[in-house]
């Protein structure tokens, strides 16, 4: 199969080699063209606009930051038409009625808009063990078999378009919740002059723990939150996301209100590229 996938950042270039590896023909085209150099060394073909990749390929797959990004690549004036026939999957985090919206523009383009979601990061990507979730229909599902074969053994078909987008924030508000929970605990235990060995040994025994705690308890310790494999600031992005679907299901959404309070302090204290785990920066005012 012949695949342009838009956005080679920290997701988008491990998937692309894994369907190299799986020896699809890829066009890869990021906005920062650096990004795609080692790719090109990869065998894969560069596009210098999204619209040249996209008039190629039977799949295109987005993995850029967020929805109004997959917007720009995808339906500005010279991408619009190159999308008549095409099939789109998407495998950013958005939001679901941001996913409904789009697969109704690409739909209006002649195309047809599908989505992936992921659970796992840069290593699971690179291993293809992401764990994948289909919004879409039965056809568009089995369509993309072959191809999610690259990037996980199990894909499982959520429901319709907007639902597996759906699911993914479900998943990754747990991720905010738990963090911040976690680094609050850690601030107290450490204000208070506590063993952290100690509270560390009583929260494994216990039935509140999760193996995210002991992930990031050494860079919370160390305060080192470099080389992040999911950035503060996307986790932001999902923060903002949650509260926005929360809200619009009837639910009440101030937990998220809370924790996004707390992740744009973070990213004022200049964490927004840092490992998310960071905001426990914000949580103890450290970084300030
Ligand atoms: P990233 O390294 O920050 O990559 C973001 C990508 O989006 C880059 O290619 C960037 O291009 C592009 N981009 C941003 N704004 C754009 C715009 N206006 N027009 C065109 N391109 C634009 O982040 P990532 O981790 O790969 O995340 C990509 C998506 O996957 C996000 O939705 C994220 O939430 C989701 N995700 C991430 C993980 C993870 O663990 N990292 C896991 C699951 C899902 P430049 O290079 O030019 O900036």
């Amino acid at each position: 199969m012949h695949i342009a996938l838009l956005g080679t950042g920290l997701m988008g270039e491990p998937l692309a080699r894994r369907l190299l590896a799986e020896g699809h023909t890829v066009t890869v085209w990021n906005r920062s063209p650096g990004k795609t150099e080692a790719l090109a060394e990869e065998g894969a073909e560069v596009a210098t606009y999204p619209h040249d990749a996209i008039s190629e390929a039977d799949w295109v797959i987005t993995m850029v930051a967020n929805a109004d990004a997959i917007r720009e690549v995808l339906l500005n004036n010279e991408s619009r038409p190159a999308l008549a026939g095409r099939r789109v999957l998407n495998m950013a985090t958005i939001g679901p009625h941001e996913a409904r919206a789009l697969a109704e523009e690409v739909a209006a383009a002649g195309g047809e808009l599908m989505e992936c979601t992921v659970l796992g990061s840069i290593p699971e990507a690179r291993s293809g063990s992401l764990i994948l979730m289909v919004g879409g229909t039965v056809e568009q599902f089995d369509a993309a078999g072959p191809l999610l074969a690259a990037f996980g053994t199990n894909p499982l078909h959520i429901g319709e378009v907007g639902q597996a987008t759906a699911l993914k924030l479900a998943m990754n508000q747990l991720i905010a919740g738990l963090t911040t929970s976690f680094a609050l605990s850690l601030g107290l235990v450490q204000r208070e002059g506590l063993d952290v060995e100690q509270f560390m040994a009583v929260l494994r025994d216990s039935a509140l723990y999760a193996p995210t705690f002991d992930k990031k308890l050494g860079r919370m310790l160390e305060g080192s939150y470099g080389s992040p494999n999911f950035p503060l600031e996307h986790l932001l992005k999902d923060v903002n996301l949650m509260e926005d679907a929360a809200r619009k299901d009837g639910l009440d959404a101030s937990l998220m209100v809370t924790i996004g309070r707390l992740l744009e302090r973070a990213e004022g204290q200049g964490l927004g590229q840092a490992d998310y785990s960071a905001l426990l920066e914000a949580i103890t005012s450290r970084g300030e």
